[in-house]
């Protein structure tokens, strides 16, 4: 059976950046890889939308959060974490296992953050040294208007720490002129490649916590990080590096705004197809949408939970449903990195099936076909 992910991460690794990663390790003080990692370099920034270095570390997107909060507080000191999902209440946990006191902005799953309640929340806790919020909240698929959110902090020293590890690439992000200061990513998402590298990002301000900071971390140090920049500390994941020079190389023959058009598209299409099916949208403010997965509601009487498996056993495709109290309702389409108008006719295709066997009525071919529509409406 075919394997096919539909997963906002890990996502499908194209052919491309496989077979990059596939080859004898180059050593990492080799001429060739420092090549390498000076052209990574040069191109990770941009796409960040920053003038400041981004460095890559060895670890999923969860070690770059923890490393953000191990770098830029200390304990005792008082943070605001914004919280409309799993992972929003990620960073909570994160915090307090640092001894942070935490404050938290929550809004409901499925909504997105409300500038003006963070504003709020800085009345009341004025004394804080950071908030941290979540750019696409993927186990939802609410977009955070990081920018608006950003704007409250701007003539204070509150450290704004962004998870942009689904966001980047696909929605726009522009560090240096949003007044971002922590922007966090990772490679198994809009980068398309295997899980393993994430990547951070900082300001002049995120630099002055860092360097008033009393954590003791060192493998995960950003002191460390750019006292090695341009090369790495320890041994770097040479494999992936390669696999991400290829990357890099494929994201600007598309072009970022092409990128980003083509999972607006996808975002569309799933969308129509799902309720064409009897879904209804989970996040009802079609500007709100991350455009990483399309979640839906399912209709009366279908088990999310029993939809999933019967992909998984009879179609050979993974897709996630909801996590904690949406378990059972939600689905999660993922469509973000290298997933294009046929890849989401297959899942579809598959999803009705599913629904078939199931026992859910419907007209056959009415998902897949606001798919069809919706791509050739726009070509
Ligand atoms: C994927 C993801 C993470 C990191 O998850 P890992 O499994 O540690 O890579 C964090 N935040 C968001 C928003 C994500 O989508």
């Amino acid at each position: 059976m075919k394997l096919r992910l539909a997963t906002p991460g890990p996502t499908e690794v194209p052919q491309r950046l496989l077979l990059a990663g596939a080859r004898e390790i180059v050593h990492h003080r080799s001429t060739e890889m420092e090549g390498l990692v000076h052209e990574i370099n040069e191109g990770l920034p941009p796409l960040f939308g920053t003038r400041q270095p981004v460095y890559s570390m060895v670890t999923s997107g969860t070690g770059a959060m923890e490393a953000a909060v191990a770098n830029c507080f200390s304990p005792g000191d008082e943070v605001l974490v914004v919280s409309n999902g799993y992972f929003g209440e990620r960073f909570q946990a994160i915090c307090r296992g640092y001894g942070l006191v935490v404050h938290t902005v929550a809004s409901e799953w499925g909504t997105s953050a409300r500038p003006e309640d963070v504003r709020a929340a800085h009345g009341e806790h004025p004394d804080i040294r950071g908030v941290l919020v979540v750019y696409s909240e993927t186990s939802t698929g609410a977009l955070n208007d990081v920018r608006g959110i950003a704007d409250i902090f701007r003539d204070t020293d509150v450290v704004v720490v962004v998870d942009a590890i689904s966001g980047l690439l696909v929605h726009p992000l522009e560090m240096d002129a949003w007044g971002l200061d922590v922007v966090l990513a990772a490679s198994h998402k809009g980068f398309m490649l295997p899980p393993g590298l994430a990547f951070v990002a900082l300001s002049d301000r995120a630099w002055e916590a860092v360097g008033r900071g009393q954590g003791p971390a060192y493998y995960w140090s950003f002191k460390r990080f750019r006292q090695f920049y341009p090369m790495s500390s320890s041994s770097p994941a040479v494999s992936l590096l390669l696999g991400l020079h290829e990357s890099l190389k494929m994201l600007a023959e598309e072009g970022l705004p092409a990128f980003q058009r083509r999972h607006a598209l996808l975002g569309e299409a799933a969308q129509r197809a799902l309720v064409a099916l009897g879904f209804s949208p989970f996040i009802r403010e079609p500007h709100r949408r991350s455009h990483v997965i399309t979640s839906a509601l399912a209709p009366e009487g279908v088990d999310t939970g029993h939809l999933l498996k019967t992909l998984s056993t009879r179609h050979g495709l993974t897709m996630t449903g909801g996590q904690a109290h949406l378990k059972g309702k939600l689905i999660r389409v993922g469509h973000v990195g290298a997933a294009d108008a046929l890849d989401l006719v297959a899942v579809l295709g598959a999803v009705e099936m599913a629904l078939l066997a199931l026992g859910h009525r419907f007209t056959p071919g009415a998902g897949v076909g606001e798919v069809v529509r919706t791509f050739h409406e726009e070509n």
